[in-house]
């Protein structure tokens, strides 16, 4: 069903609960606003947040149960002619589980806009869904989780740092989700069960729990392996 330029759509999660999804481009006729809707399209990203959804609660965080999840009902994408602001240099942002892309950086592009508008689609959907350790988790790792998911899914744009860069474990970002990859292959569902831990609160101690070596000894580990590069 689309409606002037907003667009529904239903993805039933059980026969109780209903999940919505909506995109409006508020851009109108901006080149930005004119990019997106020729290039990517509103149908196109409805797709898009029901596939990024899924992919981060099935398979990064592997909630099967409602339970287990945030209570969202409704999840909205806006395209807006923003400048600078929060998120990812101006690219997008999400709060209160709305997603607000920037139509600007969908209009001045280079390359794939199409896939890369996925790839932020998929880092801001993770914001709906993931804990954030009742706002106590570091920044960095609440953005390196996002950006996880996207390197899972194979959004990862090929600027990010290679795995084993970086300064800090929670530096963020692309840093961070290389180093969570990391963690992940020492123990398979090691970020599904952090971000379980990460629903009421958050110590560096969840990466003793969970691997037995505090977070900054398996930094160690992770740039050693990698033979310490810069
Ligand atoms: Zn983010």
């Amino acid at each position: 069903m689309m409606l002037h330029g907003l667009c529904f759509l239903v993805l039933m999660v059980s026969t109780t609960h209903a999940l919505y999804f909506t995109v409006t481009n508020n851009a109108g006729t901006s080149p930005g606003g004119a990019a997106f809707r020729d290039k990517v399209g509103t149908a196109c990203s409805r797709r898009t947040l029901i596939s990024a959804t899924r992919f981060t609660l099935r398979c990064v965080f592997q909630q099967k149960n409602l339970t287990d999840r945030k209570h969202v009902d409704k999840i909205s994408l806006f395209v807006d002619d923003m400048d600078g602001v929060d998120d990812m240099d101006g690219v997008a942002y999400t709060s209160n589980d709305q997603i607000h892309l920037s139509a600007r950086y969908v209009g001045n592009y280079n390359g794939d806009v199409k896939t890369e508008v996925t790839g932020v689609l998929y880092h801001e959907m993770v914001h709906v869904w993931q804990w954030n350790g009742n706002g106590q988790a570091p920044g960095g790792l609440i953005e390196g989780i996002a950006d996880y998911v996207r390197l899972k899914a194979n959004y990862a744009p090929s600027h990010w740092v290679k795995p084993g860069q970086g300064q800090k474990w929670d530096q963020g970002y692309d840093v961070t989700a290389r180093f969570l990859d990391y963690c992940d292959s020492l123990k398979s569902g090691f970020v599904a069960q952090l971000n379980k831990l990460m629903r009421s609160g958050y110590s560096d101690q969840f990466f003793v729990q969970l691997l037995s070596k505090p977070v900054d000894q398996l930094w160690r580990d992770y740039k050693a392996k990698y033979g310490n590069i810069s």
